[in-house]
């Protein structure tokens, strides 16, 4: 499948694919967070997302938005914390900039991606460089941005990579938010947990949309 557009139903199939995805991931995030944190994240990612995969499971989506409001409202509900706030805002961000939209287009992922980055920009007050999770975000709207897709498929595979790459590039920077920021330069050579799970996110949406 290379899709021109997915429907809500397809969008609860790909975020369900994340959920079971990210639960998997578990060990590989808490092991990047014990390198550069409290060594939580994992759990605390495999928690919310259990939760966001039980409310998808009991939705019949008619829009768009409301497979990726409800996953954020899950994940703020259960996670708990910063990281909890700041990914359930990207989902709840992204989720509200697509209005009653019944099909994710390339241009509504764009439209989701600028939303995600504002609503996490606002809340928790990360700019790109700062090594968190909005490294990989902001990757992954600049590239789906820069790169004029067609599909939803295309839109997808490059977020991914800007994902993919955003996070790389937090292995080389210095943390000044959150835990991390305590190691100062010790935090150079470790990718930032958050931001490796974004791009896990979005490296699983568009395995989902291009499969
Ligand atoms: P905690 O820091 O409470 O232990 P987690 O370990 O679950 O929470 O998550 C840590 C991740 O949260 C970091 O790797 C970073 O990506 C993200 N994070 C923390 N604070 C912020 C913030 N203000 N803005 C964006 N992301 C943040
Ligand atoms: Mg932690």
């Amino acid at each position: 499948m290379s899709a021109p557009t997915l429907d809500p139903t397809d969008v609860k199939q790909m975020l369900l694919k994340v959920a079971d995805v990210i639960i998997e991931s578990e060990e590989m995030l808490s092991q990047a967070d014990r390198d550069l944190g409290d060594g939580d994240h994992g759990l605390g990612m495999q928690r919310g997302f259990t939760a966001a995969k039980a409310q998808l499971e009991g939705l019949d989506p008619k829009t768009v938005a409301e497979v990726f409001t409800t996953t954020g409202m899950a994940l703020m509900a259960s996670m708990g914390g910063a990281s909890g706030a700041v990914m359930g805002m990207l989902f709840q961000s992204g989720g509200a900039a697509l209005g009653a939209n019944d099909s994710l287009d390339a241009d509504g992922l764009c439209a989701f991606l600028q939303g995600a980055c504002d609503g996490v920009t606002n809340l928790g007050g990360a700019k790109p460089g700062d090594k968190t999770m909005v490294d990989a975000l902001a990757g992954a709207r600049d590239k789906a941005e820069d790169i004029d897709c067609e599909t939803v498929s295309e839109a997808l595979q490059a977020a991914c990579d800007g994902a993919t790459e955003g996070m790389e590039a937090t292995k080389a920077m210095i943390a000044t938010m959150g835990r991390a920021k305590t190691l100062g330069e010790k935090s150079i050579g470790h990718p930032d947990p958050g931001a490796l799970s974004v791009s896990i996110i979005f490296k699983t949406m568009s395995d989902y949309a291009n499969q």
